[in-house]
């Protein structure tokens, strides 16, 4: 519709005589006249509608696709949402009329309902302005993180998701029938992401992710994405954390430029980045933890929920003026057969989780690159090394010292956005009892 114009563009057209399409977001109907509020992409207007136009929509309920043609007047408006302008219509099309009433209001501020009302109707609750705000603020995210990873000069990889054998070992993965064989889907581009590396050295790319884990938590999905990251040639985990931290500080400003409305419309003010985020070992953090709060957890062998939330939110605000925390140095045995172990503690691994807005958004570390560590490595996870020939290939033939990290989509869009649960975050979530829509 090449002569269409966008509502956010109808401020610029005052006197002006043109056509905007869309959604019917509400409608009013007065004796003589009526007013109805259109929605596209870009915002609301109010169309000021004669007699004639009421009888074309009788019969028709919101969400109806319309298009409109009038003019551009001045309009004094007490909603925020809605342009200073509005339509005075001269001429009303109907492109796709709507006759059943929708099944949950979307026409209000926000959807009014519970978390499963709000997914099994997601076809509609998805255009109410502040649910589309959601998916507009992780599409930049994606856009920030695409960007400096450009900027470093490195290459985006497209992972596969239906492999032959389990990623990273374990029971938790689904099995599809593939030719009367049995495939899985991918836990993690972890196999791959390391063996693009060894070619072109630094490489990104957002994966799927398949857990079938039976758990329901508000933070954990049974198909999500991931940033990843890996790069060779490392010296240090700093090497890898410095990439991690160079990709918040520039996808979190990022968003906040590009999305401002969207972060506007949801009340969002995102953390403090600060200098630089502090990092502190996982010994260290629960030893301040238990300082700070009195909850001992120091022989734990990973932060729990509460402990992130107050080194993210609490702790590192006060102490380095940033909601952003490196935890280093976990333990062995939480860590996959692929992460590094210290040199100096066979116990403990170099490895990293990134903690922001109270909650995990980022594992990393370095990896094996050495082929008998590798395989030594399998067999201490109780793993064969026989079901890892494909990965384990590369380290025969030549990996160099390297390291990377994964961070999920949904759990950044969750926590930037500061919702209840991961689901809201994700555009069609799939969980135990989730397939659909
Ligand atoms: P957690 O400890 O939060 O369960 P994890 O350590 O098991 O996560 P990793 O394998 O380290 O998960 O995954 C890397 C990142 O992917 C996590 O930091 C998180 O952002 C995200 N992630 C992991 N599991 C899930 C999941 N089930 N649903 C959504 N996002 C996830
Ligand atoms: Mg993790």
């Amino acid at each position: 519709m090449t002569s269409r114009t966008l509502i956010r563009d109808l401020s610029h057209k005052m006197g002006e005589t043109v056509t905007i399409a869309g959604w019917m977001h509400r409608h009013r109907s007065m004796s003589k006249f009526g007013f109805a509020i259109m929605r596209d992409r870009t915002g609301l207007v109010q169309v000021v509608l004669e007699a004639s136009q009421l009888e074309q929509l009788k019969g028709l309920q919101v969400e109806s696709v319309l298009k409109v043609t009038g003019v551009v007047v001045e309009k004094k408006s007490k909603d925020p949402h809605v342009k200073e302008v509005e339509i005075q219509c001269k001429l009303l099309e109907i492109l796709s009329p709507v006759r059943d009433a929708v099944p949950v209001n979307i026409n209000n501020a926000d959807v009014e309902a519970n978390l499963d009302t709000l997914l099994d109707n997601r076809v509609v609750t998805l255009r109410n302005p502040k649910q589309r705000a959601i998916f507009r603020v992780q599409a930049a995210l994606v856009h920030g993180y695409r960007e400096y990873m450009e900027g470093q000069g490195f290459t985006e990889i497209f992972f596969p998701i239906l492999a032959g054998a389990a990623s990273e070992g374990g029971a938790e993965f689904f099995t599809v029938n593939y030719f009367d064989r049995e495939a899985t889907l991918t836990q993690s581009a972890q196999l791959y992401k390391q063996i693009t590396m060894a070619v072109y050295e630094g490489v990104y790319g957002l994966s799927y992710s398949f857990r079938a884990e039976k758990f329901a938590t508000s933070r954990h999905l049974t198909e999500f994405n991931q940033f990843e990251f890996e790069l060779g040639f490392v010296e240090s985990m700093e090497d890898v954390m410095e990439h991690a931290e160079g990709a918040l500080r520039y996808m979190l400003p990022y968003v906040e430029r590009e999305c401002a409305d969207e972060l506007k419309l949801r009340g969002v003010t995102l953390p403090p980045l600060g200098e630089k985020f502090p990092r502190i070992s996982l010994a260290n953090a629960l030893q301040l933890y238990k300082e700070g709060t009195g909850i001992d957890e120091t022989s734990e062998p990973d932060l729990s929920p509460a402990a992130e939330k107050w080194l993210s939110t609490v702790w590192a605000p006060k102490e380095h003026g940033s909601g952003f925390v490196f935890v280093t140095d976990y333990p062995a045995s939480k860590r996959p057969f692929y992460v590094k172990l210290d040199p100096n503690n066979p116990n403990n691994t170099q490895s990293f989780d990134l903690v922001g807005f109270g909650c995990e958004i980022i594992s990393g570390g370095l990896r094996v690159n050495n082929y008998e560590e590798q395989i030594q490595r399998i067999k201490d996870k109780g793993l064969n090394p026989a079901d890892f020939e494909d990965y384990t290939m590369m380290h025969k033939y030549g990996i160099p010292p390297e390291g990377g990290f994964g961070m999920g989509l949904q759990r950044l869009t969750q926590n930037v956005l500061g919702l209840a649960n991961i689901k809201e975050a994700t555009i069609f979530p799939r969980d135990v009892q989730r397939l659909r829509p």
